[in-house]
Parts: structure tokens; sequence; C-alpha cells
């Protein structure tokens, strides 16, 4: 049983028209019924249907929204807002459109019905990140036609493919279509902006200023290949595992980052407790934090997990040949460090080869724009203190950091303290409260007319 909409003009009416918040619910649950579900090739649906949807929302608001597909059905959007100011830089806005799979039958809503239940929405994408996307059509559309451009001029872009790397969606558009990202110099999307209740009267709103880079590896041992009666002293089976053990064993020391040593400085603060980097108990420290010490405790070194193998085809034949895969991530600035311990780790006798590497970015949290979070954060949330972060995962600023473009995750959600807003990313009953998605939906207003 689903609720009918109950979109209400609630948001707060800032002369005419409806409140910017006003639309962000019903666009949301539009945009999880429609399936863009990214399964890493191309038997998924594509963006195509949500990008058309995207854009006849744009359109009404009177911008004028391009389709660029890098393969049929593959689309991301892109669409220019002028500004009051039209000599500012434009600020890049950008969410994706794609969703990570759902086993339907795992949940307990169908991912792609948007129910609406104990004040939730629920869905495939709710938080990751359809609900940002609703968010800024809901902001657009409810400015349109009213005297309220945004300060500066606004590039936003909706993108394919980013729960894969994005190189059918931002990476492609930063290589083929850059020319629409001219003068670009700060952006904002995913994965920050969303609250931590520290008290009552404290509530740390995590800005995401870096994420770690991906260095997904195929490892691969050659050997000699023979009967497996027979002593063989180069067998690829065994050099693979042993590497693999390694690795896998490895304990990559601490590397804290500007973004981590300031967020750790702030969670000292706000907890009243004394996190030295320095020290291992700062994951046990961190646990006060809740589940989303998980993700932070992921960000204060490198890691590399085993994902994969493949070696053999009877049980009495040695094969030649031996492949393992390795997830590895590195902080920021700690790429050549992170390879050379990998080669140190695989030894002579297995070469690797990537399959996936992509960057690193971090960026200061300091600045106009940064003020102009501070300052809407507060205004609605009058308990908020807007802290930065380094995110564990990817996202598409890994594309826009090519173009230099500085990026933060600034999202804003306002969330009930006892939601695991991290597990809810790629999880099981993904979810995100209505009035969260309002709350967004109010500061990213503010926000244009100070950023
Ligand atoms: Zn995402």
């Amino acid at each position: 049983m689903t609720d009918e909409p109950t979109v209400t003009p609630s948001g707060k009416n800032l002369g005419r028209g409806p409140g910017p918040d006003a639309e962000v619910v019903q666009l949301c649950r539009d945009l999880i019924r429609i399936d863009t579900t990214n399964f890493g090739n191309d038997d998924g649906p594509g963006e195509r249907k949500a990008a058309e949807y995207v854009a006849a929302k744009v359109a009404e608001a009177g911008l004028e929204p391009e389709l660029y597909e890098s393969e049929p059905g593959r689309t991301t959007l892109v669409a220019r807002w002028e500004g009051a100011d039209p000599t500012a830089s434009p600020l890049l806005v950008h969410g994706h459109l794609d969703v990570v799979p759902a086993m339907a039958a795992d949940w307990s809503v169908d991912p792609f019905a948007g129910e609406i239940r104990d004040g939730c929405l629920w869905g495939r994408g709710a938080v990751d990140m359809k609900d940002f996307d609703a968010m800024v059509l809901s902001v657009l559309r409810a400015r349109a036609g009213t005297n309220r451009p945004p300060r500066r001029p606004i590039v936003l872009a909706f993108t394919a493919d980013e729960e894969a790397g994005g190189h059918k969606g931002a990476h492609w558009l930063v290589e083929h279509h850059p020319h629409l990202l001219d003068g670009c110099t700060e952006a904002i999307g995913e994965v920050g902006g969303f609250s931590l209740t520290v008290r009552d009267d404290l509530r740390l709103y995590l800005i995401q200023t870096a994420e770690k880079g991906m260095a997904w590896m195929r490892l691969r041992a050659s050997g000699t290949a023979g009967h497996g009666s027979m002593r063989n002293d180069h067998n690829a089976v065994t050099e693979l595992a042993e590497a693999v053990a390694r690795i896998g064993r490895h304990e990559f020391p601490t590397r804290i980052t500007p973004s981590a040593r300031a967020f750790l400085s702030e969670i000292s603060d706000a907890l009243g407790i004394d996190l030295d980097p320095g020290t291992d108990d700062v994951e046990a420290a961190l646990s006060r934090l809740g589940t989303v010490a998980r993700m932070i405790g992921a960000t204060l070194r490198n890691t590399a997990n085993p994902t994969m193998l493949d070696a053999g085809y009877k049980a009495n034949v040695i094969p030649g040949e031996a492949t393992a895969t390795v997830d590895g991530r590195f902080v920021p600035g700690a790429q050549e460090e992170f390879l050379n311990t990998i080669d140190e780790l695989i030894g002579d006798h297995v070469t690797r080869e990537m399959i996936n590497f992509d960057s690193a970015p971090e960026t200061e949290f300091a600045g106009a724009l940064v003020e102009a979070m501070k300052t809407s954060l507060a205004a609605e949330d009058p308990a908020a203190r807007a802290v930065p972060y380094l995110m564990s995962g990817g996202t598409d600023a890994k594309a826009w950091d090519r173009l230099g473009i500085r990026c933060f995750g600034f999202a804003p959600l306002r969330l009930p303290p006892d939601l695991d807003f991290v597990g809810m990313f790629h999880g099981v009953d993904e979810r995100v409260p209505t009035e969260s998605l309002e709350f967004g939906a109010r500061v990213l207003d503010r926000f244009l007319d100070l950023a």
C-alpha cells in the first residue's frame, strides 16, 4: 500500500510561487520510479529515460537542456542557468542519474516503487543520489519565473555511469565536451552535507573535501604448466596465492591528509576528547561516532583487499597462469607510496595491471563557497557546524578534478540521529526522510544566493 503523493507546499514561501522544497519529494519519487540500474556493463536500462524526465523539468523552468550520449541510452544532461552576476565564474552543480542494482527479494519494499512510509521515501537512489537531483530541480523550478537567479552562473550536470566509474558519463564529458565546463572553478555534488548528531544543540554536517583514489588491479602469475603429480617449484597458483596473502595481510600505516586531520580536530572538539591522529586508538575513539566510524576508519590509510581469484581447470593439471583481482584505495598524496608498496608485496614473479585507476582529489576547506555552505546550513539549522572530511569511495569529482575544478560534497540533509546513513549507500532498504529532502532543498536555495 503506497501513500498517494504527499507533497504539500510546505516550503518557506519566499515571495511568490511555491517554496524551494515544494516539489522535492515528488521529484525524487518520480526519479526513483525510473529504473536506471547500472550493472557495470551494458545490460542495464541506461539513463536516457531519467535524463528525458529531468530535461522536461528543466525546460519548464526556462532553461535549455542538452542531452549527450557516450553510447545509445547512456545519457548525460547539461544545462546552463544564468546568474545575477554574469561575470562570476560558473559553479558546477552535479548529480548522477544511475543507481546500483537492488535485489528486490532482500528489500521490505519494491526498490523502484518510491514508497513513502514512516516519514521516509524508500527506494534505490533515495540517498545515492536522486535525492540531490531532486533538490536541484525543486529549487530551480521554484526560482524560475521569479526574479531570483542564482548569484553566479550555474552549470547543471546530471550524469550517466557514475556507479561504474563515470567512463560513460562524467569522464566521457570531460574528454569529449570540456567546453561545457568552461570557466567552472568549483563544484558541488555528492557525498557530503549530511548531519551527524552529537548533541541536541550540535549537529556536524560533513562536507566532502577529498576522496580516496582507486586502483583496481589484476595480478598475474606465470609459471611452469605440467602434470599435477610432478614436483613443480614454479607453480603459478602458489606464486599468486603468496602474493595475494601478503597484500591481504599487509597493515598499511596511517596517512593523515589535511582533510582527515581537520575532521579529527573538529571531532575532538565536538566530543570533548583528544584524538591524536598518530595513535591507533583513533579508530576506537571514532567508534563513538556510530556507523559513520566505519567509513572514516577507512580514510586514515591506504587499503588493498583481494576480491577475486582465478586459476586452473582440472585437479591434476598445474596451470601456466593464475590471476587475482585486488581493490586498492589510496589517500590523497599517497599514490606513489601505495604503488611502491604493492610492487614490493607482489614480489618478482607476479605482475600487475590496472583495470580501473582514478585519482584522489583533495581541496581546502576554505573560501567564499565554504562560507556560503556554513551560512546556509546555519540558517536552516542553528545547531549546524560544517566540518570537512575525506570520503572513502569515489565520485564524479574525479572527472571534474581533471579540469582543475575544486569539488565539494554538499548535498545537504538534516538526518535523524538514529538513521544509519552510511549504510543506506548501495544498501538494502535505502531511504531518506522526506523532511530531510525538504531541508536540503531549502539549504540549497539559500546557498545559491551566496555561492
Ligand atoms: Zn553516488
